[in-house]
């Protein structure tokens, strides 16, 4: 607990109701964000202002969230606050229509963009990591891994098995931190998900928070209940203890392919991330102790003989993708020649809806009232009824997803929708149909707002993977139309020298001015991404472009 007069670690919890304790909507949101990213509900290490991803951080140091939160409650309308990776440095006279915040975090210049420089400069209390959505407060929870895995998943529906993967065999491995919201997502599909995990204690956790469905010990025991569930039309989740190695091998020697391909065991890191064949979970904790060289070998031939299995499944007519965890870079390192013959997830299934501006929409309730998130799950089924995957992912996310913090919802909509459903909730707080505004955000993964070769800006096609003029043209552009707070990031994702990227939030307060600035900010944010994508050569971005009559000067007539 804290001492008066001291700042210190202390318990943070976003106020909830219609009283004010800023001059007005716009700033009481940026401060009731910060400090819902720091409530124990929602931060990883809140005693650190650890919001997730690492060392993601909210503010520099207690001192600084103190100056922040006072800076907040004093800064007028026609006021701007800067902050200069976690620290408020100054308040500016700007404009009502200008954005009430604007931050910065971890930026360096690209020759001295390294961790050791940055960890240097951290060390001196010169800069903080703000990872995406942390340092620009606007993180949910573990509602937006959930929501990414899901929409990916739909994606691949939609591609290959006509919108829905109702009776699919999905098979995947890993079901860690973010892996472990592959089953859900799956069963959200209506698809059956066999996950082959090797520590019988990740299952027991996945089953513990509702995240999967069924564990089993054998091949054979799981394989009569996909059966079975696949003869019923079942969604059906499975974790099966087992080394994926093996297990990929064995389907593949039975000839037994399943529809759909991936794996998300932390493949990355060989040493600890991997777990060779033919160890238990003990005998590969020795190992890794006694002779890590050893185990890496151990490891990598593993790895190649999983990659194997999954391209002789894609051989044999199954959809395989790599789940972003460089399983195909490490194969291909390990002498596979063939590793990279199947995409990776983003290139695949999220490259698409990038081109037509779709992305992770989010928004919060400052009420703190759950109903009022219920109010807009409504609005949103009420205005694309015509979009079965949203509509099953509100429904089921209601049922499925416990709220953290202050109550949030996420769902993705492209160019033309996200102003569509701003809009709508500015109505719905003008007439009082929830208890308080709405904000509105978005994480920086997104259509026209990251530059990040190793991950969002993969394969581009005409080559522009490290181009980093779009994030910044981003961040100006979301300030030119009146965003409420943007922010302009180094390093999230993947890490320091490897990605920059831009995030806006804008509230939606019930007010006619809000309405002008949500048309705006809610328009142009995508936009810029189908912009993006036309630039980089991608057909589909350019019909996206003419169906809305995006301005492009030098697009093809
Ligand atoms: P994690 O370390 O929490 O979990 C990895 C899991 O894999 C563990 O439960 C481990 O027991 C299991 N495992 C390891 N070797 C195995 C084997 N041979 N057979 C079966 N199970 C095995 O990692 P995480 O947070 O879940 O992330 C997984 C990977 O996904 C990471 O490489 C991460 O970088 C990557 N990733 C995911 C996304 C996404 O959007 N989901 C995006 C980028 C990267």
């Amino acid at each position: 607990a804290r001492q008066p007069g001291t700042s210190g670690p202390r318990t943070v919890r976003a106020p909830r109701g219609t009283q004010l304790s800023c001059k007005g909507w716009q700033q009481e949101a940026a401060m009731r964000m910060l400090m819902n990213n720091l409530d124990p509900e929602v931060a990883e290490r809140p005693d650190e202002l650890v919001v997730y991803g690492g060392s993601g951080r909210a503010a520099r140091s207690w001192e600084a969230f103190d100056a922040i939160v006072r800076a907040l409650k004093e800064l007028e309308d026609d006021e701007t606050l800067l902050v200069q990776s976690g620290k408020p440095v100054g308040i500016f006279r700007t404009q009502r229509d200008a954005p009430r915040v604007l931050i910065a975090n971890a930026n360096l210049v690209p020759h001295w963009a390294t961790w050791d420089e940055f960890r240097r400069l951290e060390a001196l209390g010169l800069t903080m990591y703000g990872q995406m959505t942390a340092g620009s407060w606007i993180y949910i929870g573990s509602q937006g891994i959930v929501q990414g895995t899901y929409e990916t998943f739909a994606e691949a529906a939609r591609q290959h098995f006509g919108g829905t993967l109702r009776g699919k065999f999905v098979l995947t491995a890993g079901l860690g931190g973010m892996g472990g919201a592959q089953p859900l997502a799956i069963t959200m599909n209506e698809g059956i998900c066999l996950a082959v995990e090797v520590d019988p204690q990740r299952i027991q956790r996945r089953l513990q928070t509702g995240y999967c469905d069924e564990m089993a010990s054998t091949l054979d025991e799981a394989l009569a209940q996909i059966r079975e569930a696949r003869d019923n039309g079942q969604p059906l989740s499975i974790g099966l203890i087992g080394n994926a190695a093996e297990v990929y091998s064995e389907l593949v020697r039975r000839n037994l392919i399943p529809d759909l391909v991936t794996d998300q065991t932390a493949a990355h890191d060989l040493l600890n991330g991997y777990i060779p064949a033919g160890l238990s979970l003990e005998e590969a904790n020795d190992l890794r102790r006694r002779d890590p060289q050893e185990y890496i070998e151990r490891a990598r031939q593993s790895l190649v003989s999983q990659v194997r299995a999954m391209l002789e499944m894609q051989r044999r007519g199954a959809i395989v993708f790599d789940y972003g965890n460089n399983l195909r870079g490490q194969a291909l390192a390990a002498g596979e020649p063939h590793a990279m013959d199947f995409p990776g997830f983003v290139s695949a299934f999220i490259r698409p809806l990038f081109c037509r501006g779709k992305g992770p929409f989010r928004w919060v309730a400052l009420s703190g009232d759950p109903e009022d998130i219920y109010r807009t799950d409504e609005t949103i089924l009420e205005l694309f009824p015509e979009d079965q995957a949203l509509r099953r992912w509100i429904t089921l996310a209601r049922e499925k997803i416990h709220f953290q913090g202050l109550p949030a919802r996420i769902c993705w909509l492209g160019y033309g929708e996200r102003a569509k459903a701003g809009l709508a909730f500015n109505e719905l707080v003008a007439r009082g149909l929830v208890k308080a505004p709405i904000v509105i955000g978005r994480d920086h993964l997104d259509s026209g707002s990251v530059a990040s070769p190793y991950r969002e800006t993969e394969g581009m096609k005409d080559g522009s993977d490290a181009i980093a003029d779009w994030p910044i043209l981003n961040a100006l552009l979301n300030t030119a139309s009146g965003a409420t707070w943007v922010s302009f990031h180094h390093g999230g994702g993947v890490g320091i020298g490897y990605s920059l990227h831009a995030g806006q939030v804008i509230v939606a307060d019930g007010t006619p001015e809000a309405v002008r600035r949500l048309e705006r900010v809610l328009t142009n944010d995508p936009g810029i991404g189908v912009v993006r994508h036309v630039d980089a050569g991608y057909e589909e971005a350019l019909t996206c472009a003419r169906q809305w009559g995006l301005k492009l000067p030098m697009s093809p007539p």
